[in-house]
């Protein structure tokens, strides 16, 4: 059965009434809130800073079943120029916290993935220097099983809170196996909030781990573009890397309108000035579209994209 969205206006009236002033806003640019600095109105926009404010939310939602976006630092998303009607979430206060012990780390879901890492190793605690690349959160990174220079997310994360905002309005621990995470991809539903992670950590000399950040830090500079973009667009195929592959089909350069596949990485897609959410989205097909007809391979965006395809349902076709 399929209920209708609910009304903009009782959604952010009951918002309003339940969170302290000032955490509710309707119509914001998403372009304010993406890497990408792209992609129209957000209808109604909630900031939480704590977890009643959060579970607050979730009582709302629960009843109301509006469209819901959970938004981290926005770093892998697309959001259609035409906006989002629902409800978006962002998790601030609170939510950004570190703490270190000796084998673990605990943070907080809004806490930036380059913080985390710094602060970790700055403790001389080893495991976490590759999120210091990921302009990410530490939901997003939970949510895309984010990784880089030879790790991901799984392999750290021990487990993760969780709330689901159709469900019962209470916070759940998640062991690592529940979360089913997978290559850049995991099995939480759009209505599910990660609220804090914990890590699995060793101790090590705070120099070499320091050296470790530096060196990742170095190796982004030199070879990925600075400017808007989300980083890497497609998954890689099995055996092989997008960027390669895109590469080899002399498609660095390629644009649309204001969109443009990077000439220093070809799996990043740039937003020039002037470019539209629908300029990017073109070119990420045109960009599948030759790939697949010159190598047989189909690429998968990585990027998360919203807002532009609804099934009769209307919900999003992908998370
Ligand atoms: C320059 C650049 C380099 C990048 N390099 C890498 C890289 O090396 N490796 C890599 O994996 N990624 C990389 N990315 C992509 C991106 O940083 C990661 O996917 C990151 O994990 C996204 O985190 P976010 O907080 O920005 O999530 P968002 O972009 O805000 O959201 C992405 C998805 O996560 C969900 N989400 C976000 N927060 C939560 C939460 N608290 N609870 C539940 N769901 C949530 C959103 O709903 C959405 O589905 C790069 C991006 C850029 C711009």
């Amino acid at each position: 059965m399929s209920s209708r969205p609910p009304d903009v206006g009782t959604l952010a009236g009951q918002l309003e009434a339940r969170l302290p002033s000032g955490r509710v806003r309707r119509q914001v640019p998403f372009a304010s809130l993406t890497t990408y600095r792209l992609g129209g109105p957000i209808a109604v926009l909630a900031e939480v800073h704590d977890d009643d404010e959060l579970l607050e939310v979730a009582r709302i939602t629960r009843d109301l079943r509006p469209r819901l976006l959970v938004i981290g630092r926005g770093s892998n998303l697309l959001v259609a120029d035409r906006g989002f009607d629902g409800l978006a979430l962002v998790l601030t206060g609170d939510f950004e916290s570190v703490e270190v012990s000796e084998g673990l780390v605990l943070a907080g879901s809004a806490t930036p993935l380059p913080v985390l890492a710094r602060r970790s190793a700055a403790l001389g605690r080893t495991g976490l220097e590759f999120f210091v690349g990921i302009p990410g959160s530490v939901g997003g990174a939970v949510a895309m099983n984010a990784g880089g220079h030879g790790h991901d997310t799984d392999e750290v994360l021990v487990r993760a809170w969780t709330t689901d905002l159709l469900g019962d309005a209470e916070l759940v621990e998640r062991p690592l196996e529940s979360l089913a995470l997978g290559y850049r991809d995991s099995s939480l539903r759009r209505s599910e909030v990660v609220v804090a992670a914990e890590f699995g950590v060793s101790v090590d000399d705070p120099v070499a781990c320091q050296a470790r950040i530096e060196e990742i830090v170095r190796w982004r500079r030199t070879h990925q573009p600075g400017g808007a973009n989300a980083g890497s667009v497609f998954r890689n195929p099995d055996g092989d890397s997008a960027g390669r592959l895109i590469d080899a089909c002399g498609l660095k350069g390629l644009r649309i309108g204001g969109a443009l596949v990077s000439g220093k990485h070809a799996n990043f897609i740039q937003a020039e000035a002037g470019a539209t959410a629908a300029d990017l989205r073109a070119l990420v097909f045109e960009v599948q579209r030759r790939v697949l007809d010159q190598t047989g391979i189909r690429l998968e965006p990585e990027l998360r994209m919203v807002g532009f395809e609804e099934t009769s349902e209307g919900e999003p076709v992908r998370r």
